[in-house]
């Protein structure tokens, strides 16, 4: 679970709503065998799996890794990716309220409070939080949402960074999170047919820690944190009008995100669906297609580290978007 990119998945239990036909089953730590409708079985690899029992603890766990190395001065992130209603805001965010299901992002702003506690060497540490959203390609920042419409910026030392977004700097574990509760609180949202309170826009929660070194070397790491729009096909969702318009947006921010995930991991080439990629060492990462991977760009690849998790409901119901979530995983790795 060293390298560059990880990637997980995580099957939510099933719910009452559903029939508790499974489709899919872990088998041993990094396999899953899917049930294809005619009954034949294909097996799919990560490298973890969790299960319908796994703890908020158990995926935060393999986080740390990530976490402590933003301490370093390093980028890293973590996306949640999955049909609407898979998990993705439950592993990232859970309950704020209850320790126990406290989600990714609120024990990685206190691993990095209890980083910086613990360190002794006399640095001295600023730490900045911001919260946005992209929505059809539009961004907008969630701690102060009249600020709209946001550009793309990247400074000389080729950091990137959302220009005009609100960096709320925070001097207290406590203060982080009562941001972080702002921010989360303020997305977009539209109904569906799938779920109530669908999130049809990719929220990016981003921590900044600034190091200063008594030396006088400053180190800056970026750690983001991405809830991803559902991945379903527009037409299952049956939604009409401007919801059909952010479905084709939505999509196509997530397959940009694919097709830089394929660039950086290189296995594009040997796949026949993407072609193009190649191990040429001026190989295009075609960043720009979109805000999300624009946005992304400085944390995904080079020396980042990215944890990728794929949210997967367990119940044959969903077993085609299920599917085609398993098959986004394998190919990022
Ligand atoms: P998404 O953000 O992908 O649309 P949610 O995170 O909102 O999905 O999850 C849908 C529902 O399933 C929520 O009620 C959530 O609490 C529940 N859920 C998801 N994952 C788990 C899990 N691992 N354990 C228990 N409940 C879960
Ligand atoms: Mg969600």
């Amino acid at each position: 679970m060293d390298q560059a990119t990880v990637v997980c998945v995580r099957l939510r239990p099933s719910s009452s709503k559903e029939t508790g036909v499974r489709c899919i089953r872990p088998e041993g730590e990094q396999d899953v065998t899917f049930t294809n409708p005619d009954r034949s079985l294909s097996s799919y690899g990560y490298d973890k799996v969790y299960g319908e029992d796994s703890t908020q603890a158990d995926v935060f766990k393999d986080c740390q890794r990530i976490v402590s190395s933003v301490l370093n001065g390093y980028n890293g992130t973590i996306l949640a990716y999955g049909q609407t209603g898979s998990g993705k805001t439950h592993t990232l965010i859970g309950s704020i309220s209850s320790p126990e299901l406290q989600g990714i992002v609120p024990r990685a702003v206190q691993a990095l409070g209890e980083g910086i506690a613990a360190d002794t060497s006399g640095a001295e540490y600023e730490v900045r939080l911001s919260v946005v959203e992209t929505y059809c390609e539009r961004i907008r920042d969630l701690l102060d949402p009249s600020r709209d419409n946001l550009q793309v910026m990247q400074s000389p030392t080729g950091a990137i960074f959302v220009d005009g977004a609100l960096e709320a700097q925070v001097g207290s574990e406590e203060q982080l999170v009562q941001v972080m509760h702002t921010g989360l609180a303020a997305r977009t949202v539209a109904a569906t047919c799938m779920n109530e309170a669908s999130s049809r826009s990719h929220c990016i929660v981003t921590v900044t820690v600034e190091k200063c070194c008594p030396d006088g070397s400053v180190l800056v790491g970026k750690l983001k944190m991405v809830d991803l729009a559902g991945s379903e096909r527009q037409d299952k969702t049956q939604a009409a009008g401007q919801t059909l318009v952010e479905g084709s947006q939505i999509n196509k921010s997530l397959s940009a995100l694919a097709n830089v995930i394929y660039a950086l991991t290189d296995t594009g080439g040997c796949d026949g669906a993407e072609g193009g990629s190649s191990s040429h060492p001026a190989k295009h990462v075609p960043y720009r297609d979109s805000k999300l991977t624009r946005i992304l760009q400085d944390s995904l690849g080079g020396t980042s580290r990215t944890m990728l998790i794929i949210c997967c409901s367990p119940c044959a119901e969903n077993g085609p978007e299920t599917l085609s979530s398993l098959r986004f995983g394998t190919r990022a790795r």
